[in-house]
């Protein structure tokens, strides 16, 4: 249960579903029910829903409603993009190389895993500089002839570095390869619009917008070849069936025209709030440092790492003072291991360890980051006091 005091610092694990969105979503749950693949007034209200919701989408990323997919979770839209251009790809004997960074989300690199460990698929993982930034040039080197898909994701979810997609996408697009961004983390920050960022699939995710969770998108530029992953009916233009989940359908669609209206204003708030919080641990906790790029990064997003720590008792200390944040990402919280981001950016380990990542939102005021820079302080003093090592070196 929360404490009295309740901060909530980690908006890039999870958000709250906005009140709009939920009163959006609630007509479709117990009054508009009807499965859209009806021939009736209920499945047609639904199918209507689907249809608007498309369109709403399709705005915000500047294309046709006919390229935007309804998945299930920001998970299953990376899964879709990347499985489901490889296997095309390869049945059309167009080659079975793929490349990709070290810093990807395991929805991302633990597909392209599989994909090369089981089914004879070759990859090459592209190195980041120690900012966390994947170079275009880099990308180029390692095109083959065989390349067909290149995926780098768009902004990270540990370190919050944006990577520069539109060169990328410029880069595959002269060469014929296929390119995917992962934006779960970017979408609500960065511009989505498709079309300047030379993408030809991109993948968000419902509850990193203030919608709920279980629900995603999948942008498929049209001419792109796809395999769908899953087998049923004909939902979705062929591409992913499944009785469309029309409640989250249309709150996904409602978060992201929200999100997009907010984004400058939220962008400049967010953004100043996160540099109160970077500038007051760095004045005031020696031997602590900021983790991704000092300025190519996510509005909302302030990691560091910590000398003489480990994350799991910074977070302890943090929770009992009411504030909840996260080492690294949500996916890995509780891995003894530094994250794969910190160890491609050439952190050492025993920093990569400490690492804790403050993520604003929405919800966030001036009065949370004080209280956090007051706290967090004496929290890392307090753990490295009872860490022996720490205590042998100073
Ligand atoms: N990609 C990134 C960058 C993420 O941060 C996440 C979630 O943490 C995902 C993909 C997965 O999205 P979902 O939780 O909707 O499956």
């Amino acid at each position: 249960m929360p404490t009295k005091r309740s901060i909530y610092l980690d908006y890039a694990a999870s958000t709250p579903t906005d009140p709009q969105v939920v009163e959006a979503m609630l007509p479709y749950f117990t009054d508009i029910y009807g499965n859209a693949s009806g021939a009736h007034a209920q499945a047609r209200a639904s199918a209507q829903a689907i249809d608007d919701a498309r369109h709403s989408v399709a705005a915000v990323l500047g294309c046709d409603p006919e390229e935007i997919v309804f998945t299930a979770c920001g998970t299953e839209a990376d899964n879709l993009a990347i499985r489901g251009v490889a296997w095309a790809k390869k049945q059309l004997g167009e080659g079975n190389h793929l490349i990709t960074t070290p810093i990807e989300h395991h929805a991302v690199s633990h597909t392209f895993n599989q994909l090369c460990e089981r089914f004879g698929f070759e990859q090459t993982i592209v190195p980041v500089d120690s900012h966390g930034v994947v170079d275009p040039h880099a990308i180029a080197a390692a095109i083959r002839p065989e390349t067909t898909l290149i995926s780098v994701m768009y902004a990270n979810n540990e370190v919050g570095s944006v990577q520069p997609i539109a060169d990328i996408g410029a880069l595959a697009r002269s060469r014929g390869i296929a390119f995917h961004t992962d934006a779960v983390q970017a979408a609500g920050y960065e511009s989505l619009s498709v079309n300047s960022l030379n993408v030809d699939l991109l993948a968000i995710s419902g509850h990193k917008i203030y919608a709920p969770k279980g629900i995603g998108i999948l942008y498929v530029r049209r001419g792109t070849n796809l395999l769908p992953t899953l087998t049923g009916g004909g939902h979705e233009m062929n591409r992913r069936p499944g009785t469309e989940n029309v409640p989250y359908i249309v709150g996904i669609a409602k978060a992201l025209e929200l999100v997009e209206r907010k984004r400058d204003t939220e962008n400049l708030r967010q953004r100043e709030l996160r540099d109160k919080l970077i500038d007051g641990v760095l004045n005031n906790i020696p031997g602590s440092q900021v983790t991704g790029h000092p300025t190519r990064r996510l509005p909302n997003s302030a990691s560091f790492v910590f000398s003489g720590c480990e994350a799991d008792p910074i977070l302890m200390h943090l929770d009992l003072a009411g504030i909840q944040a996260a080492s690294g990402s949500a996916c890995t919280t509780g891995n003894p291991e530094p994250s794969h981001v910190l160890t491609a950016m050439g952190i050492p380990h025993e920093l990569g360890l400490s690492a804790l990542r403050l993520s604003v939102g929405r919800q966030t005021r001036e009065a949370d980051i004080d209280a956090v820079l007051e706290i967090l302080p004496d929290v890392i003093e307090k753990v490295r006091q009872l860490n022996p090592t720490y205590q042998m070196m100073s």
